[in-house]
């Protein structure tokens, strides 16, 4: 494999273009928060830019001799679009100020144009994409043509290599791999972007740090698909089966949700699917038991006062028949079986609870209310909680 290859410019300026598959992942791998989408680095798709993008760019190694927050001309091909100059006067060039030790030996630069000074070793030891990419002969053997380039400036500054990232995930990952302290993660966004960028440079030490935030209590409650969607993404079992828990307040074919399904694989879709479909089949079944509602469901059945009427279960049937549209709504089923609450107040459910037995003198309520709301309980907590091994 052709590893680099010198390119100069007609000011005789040199660039050098890596060619290992890898730089095409650095520079196209571009996060997409529109659709709060990650790419994966092996086999997923990864959302290519739409214009062309150009290759990336490596300097020639110049000594290392840093002093000043700024950087010299950044030397590219002049004619390939979309490449950053950033020159020793231009003001907006500047190294964050967590990555700005004079000893560090490799500047990334970000989109927005921020410079970060790593240790070339943290990266080749955190990183498996550094690795790789630090083990290809290195530009440092092709010097610029010295005749006629100016090298007062290049000389005095080290590479900058363009990571093609935003500086918030950049940031946090380099926090992640140099063992700084980690603010808060405020939201599932944050989270993938950088387990987006996290994969891509093939960090397991910030992925597993990242892990953990999926047990958050706040994002599984508010966000427990997206957990569920990076769990499984990742081969998170446990996590998966937690944030499959709670996607049981979801109604998984609402339409608001598309995004998020359409992000699941087939097998980790089906697995949810198979989840709510369980609960939902297994509560129609426990609902439908004659020895678990014996007068609502026995058949013939005599009242329990007189022991003469023969119950009319019509409004214990249409009662049902809303439970079981409140379960697709909501397969957690925690709404149903309670004394309190809207369900409570359902006309299905008050109708269930003044039937009466139509013998003149007798008026026997049919259903024992306290006791049916026990079992229908009884009968949610024997559900399936999680998606199956
Ligand atoms: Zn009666």
């Amino acid at each position: 494999m052709k590893a680099a290859a010198d390119s100069y410019d007609q000011m005789g300026r040199s660039s050098v273009s890596i060619s290992h598959p890898y730089a095409k992942v650095l520079r196209s791998g571009i996060y997409d928060q529109e659709h709060s989408s990650y790419h994966h680095l092996r086999g997923c798709p990864i959302r290519m830019r739409t214009a062309p993008t150009p290759p990336l760019q490596v300097l020639p190694s110049p000594p290392f001799t840093m002093a000043a927050a700024t950087i010299s001309t950044i030397i590219t091909l002049p004619n390939l679009p979309k490449v950053i100059h950033i020159r020793a006067d231009d003001p907006g060039a500047q190294y964050h100020p967590l990555f700005s030790l004079p000893d560090a030996d490799v500047v990334l630069r970000s989109l927005q144009g921020t410079l970060y000074r790593v240790h070339s070793f943290t990266l080749r030891m955190t990183s498996g994409f550094f690795e790789t990419m630090f083990s290809l002969p290195q530009p440092k053997t092709h010097r610029p043509r010295r005749d006629n380039l100016d090298t007062t400036k290049t000389e005095a500054y080290p590479d900058a290599l363009d990571v093609y990232e935003n500086d918030f995930p950049l940031e946090r990952l380099l926090r992640l791999i140099s063992g700084l302290p980690v603010p808060r993660w405020e939201t599932m966004d944050e989270i993938e972007r950088v387990l987006s960028l996290a994969e891509k440079w093939d960090t397991p030490g910030p992925i597993a740090s990242i892990r953990s935030a999926l047990n958050s209590h706040r994002f599984l409650h508010d966000h427990p698909l997206r957990c569920y969607a990076l769990a499984t993404h990742f081969g998170w079992k446990q996590e998966a089966k937690l944030a499959s828990t709670h996607t049981l307040t979801l109604n998984l074919y609402d339409s608001a949700h598309s995004s998020i399904i359409d992000r699941l694989s087939s097998k980790d879709l089906l697995l949810l699917l198979n989840l709510h479909r369980r609960r939902r089949d297994m509560f129609r079944e426990l609902l439908n038991s004659p020895e678990r509602f014996a007068a609502g469901n026995s058949s013939p059945y005599h009242c329990n006062r007189c022991g003469v009427t023969e119950l009319d279960n019509h409004t214990w049937r249409v009662f049902k028949s809303a439970m079981f549209v409140e379960m697709e709504r909501r397969p957690l089923g925690d709404t149903l079986g309670l004394t309190v609450g809207e369900a409570a107040g359902w006309p299905e459910a008050i109708a269930c609870w003044e039937a009466q037995c139509t013998k003149e003198g007798c008026g026997g309520l049919n259903y024992d209310r306290i006791a049916t709301l026990r079992q229908i309980r009884a009968c949610i907590s024997l559900l399936p909680l999680t998606i199956e091994d």
